[in-house]
């Protein structure tokens, strides 16, 4: 083994070590190890650097979560300030410490004034996995304790613990490990793929009404939530129709369903809002976050509670049976503040709304409406998705297009941008921090490899 501090080690040599002993994350590992794991050793604002000194341009800020990019020296100073000052302790014990407080009134600062409370976590996944004990356990101060059953959707994402992978709809990690009882779904708002002959907003309704038949199938006495992310983004920057969410909410309501929304990746600024669900204009009554809290520099997630929530809990509630040693890390909590702080000073949300935003989107607009293989451009703010087609008037999905966007990406590293591959999709979200010209770089590597792929299959 030698020093990998100073980056002398050579690519080969980091592969081997890496594939003898580390497991990734959603691949097939052995099909990994002969390939070789790419090393990525350095950031700057959206650059990476690979151990070769290859230079990509990051178009998903790392997994939805480099708000500000990398290399950024206030996040790593009020790191470094607070481990020398308190590097550890916990909430415990009737203990609390000023990193944790201030954070918390930063974040009700920022959020819609119906929100008061909030339960730290390490993770989007941990989130979800607390919002289910905490939803069942505002019912049971409620006095409806059967109200338990959490409804999510198919394709939907929330994490990859056994609650919470069994809360989204991956059919395939429900495989691995199995479900949880008292979880149900419903079919996810994808008009493209399973819209047919439906308008998107004859669609979205149709979508949405199906949790009112869930609930009414399983009884609005024991439905405790409906859990969704604004926007779907692992299961491949779904934007739901206009329609979707103002009926979910309608739906929510009558039945008295807890709305639940997952913002891991929508939150803190993607959509040109502070959380994706002002962008879609409705008022859920818990938020997942994670991801963009800290700008990923060190892990922290938290579940937000309404006040209806929050005040049966604190008041009725009793003991709350709940606690992480890491929850509230006054480590996580000072790079939090200094990231939700850095967005605000550099007024990022209103870029992303006003400048940068709809710049991406237009000049993906201009590069690929006519493409061959592009069938749909869905986005606001920086987060779009590039829809694959066969046929752009029957809106044809290739039979293959998992292999084809997993092949876009792949030329997308040779070209010298990292884009995702979702299903028959191309996902990107740059850092809030993008500017035109690291925009144009974006879209410019992505037409490259787009192209590319196109002309690999005969159809440019
Ligand atoms: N919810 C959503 C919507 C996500 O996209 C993710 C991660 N991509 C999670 C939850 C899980 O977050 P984590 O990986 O931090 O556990």
């Amino acid at each position: 083994m030698q020093n990998s501090i100073n980056g002398q080690r050579s690519t080969q040599d980091y592969q081997q070590a890496d594939a003898a002993h580390h497991i990734h994350a959603f691949l097939d590992q052995k099909a990994l190890n002969a390939e070789g794991a790419r090393v990525i050793v350095r950031g700057d604002r959206l650059n990476l650097w690979d151990n070769e000194g290859k230079r990509y341009l990051d178009g998903m800020s790392g997994l939805w979560c480099t708000q500000l990019g990398y290399g950024r020296a206030d996040l790593a100073q009020a790191a470094a300030a607070q481990f020398a000052k308190l590097p550890y302790y916990n909430m415990f014990f009737h203990t609390t410490h000023p990193p944790v407080i201030e954070l918390s009134e930063l974040l009700f600062s920022l959020l819609p004034a119906h929100y008061s409370h909030v339960i730290y976590t390490n993770s989007g996944s941990e989130t979800n996995e607390v919002l289910i004990r905490t939803v069942r356990k505002f019912w049971q101060v409620e006095g409806k304790p059967d109200k338990k059953i959490m409804i999510g959707r198919w394709n939907g994402y929330h994490g990859s613990t056994l609650a919470a992978s069994a809360l989204g709809g991956m059919k395939f990690m429900h495989e691995m490990g199995g479900v949880i009882p008292d979880v149900a779904h419903i079919e996810e708002p994808y008009w493209y793929a399973k819209g047919g002959d439906l308008s998107p907003a004859e669609f979205g309704l149709q979508c949405a009404r199906q949790l009112e038949d869930k609930i009414l199938e399983l009884g609005a006495d024991r439905v405790a939530g409906f859990i969704a992310e604004p926007f779907q983004g692992a299961g491949g920057m779904i934007f739901p129709p206009e329609s979707y969410w103002p009926e979910i909410q309608r739906i929510c309501r009558k039945y008295d369903v807890l709305l639940c929304a997952d913002e891991v990746i929508g939150g803190f600024g993607r959509t040109g809002e502070w959380f994706a669900h002002q962008h879609f204009g409705f008022e859920p009554d818990t938020l997942s976050l994670a991801k963009g809290l800290t700008s990923g520099y060190v892990p922290m997630g938290g579940l937000v509670l309404s006040k209806r929530i929050a005040n049966a809990l604190v008041e009725r509630g009793g003991l709350f049976a709940h606690g992480l040693t890491y929850s509230g890390h006054p480590v996580a909590a000072a790079v939090a503040i200094a990231n939700i702080q850095a967005i605000q000073n550099e007024a990022l949300v209103p870029q992303v709304k006003n400048d940068s935003g709809p710049y991406l989107q237009s000049l993906l607009r201009e590069v690929f409406s006519q493409h061959p293989l592009v069938g749909e451009i869905q986005g606001a703010g920086l987060v779009a998705a590039l829809q694959f087609t066969e046929d752009k008037t029957t809106r044809k999905r290739f039979a293959n297009e998992n292999e084809l966007a997993w092949r876009c990406r792949t030329l997308g590293f040779e070209e010298g941008v990292i884009i995702r591959s979702t299903l028959g999709r191309m996902i990107m979200a740059p850092a809030l921090i993008a500017n035109r010209s690291e925009l144009e770089e974006l879209v410019e590597k992505t037409q490259k490899a787009v192209d590319r792929t196109a002309r690999e299959i005969g159809v440019l």
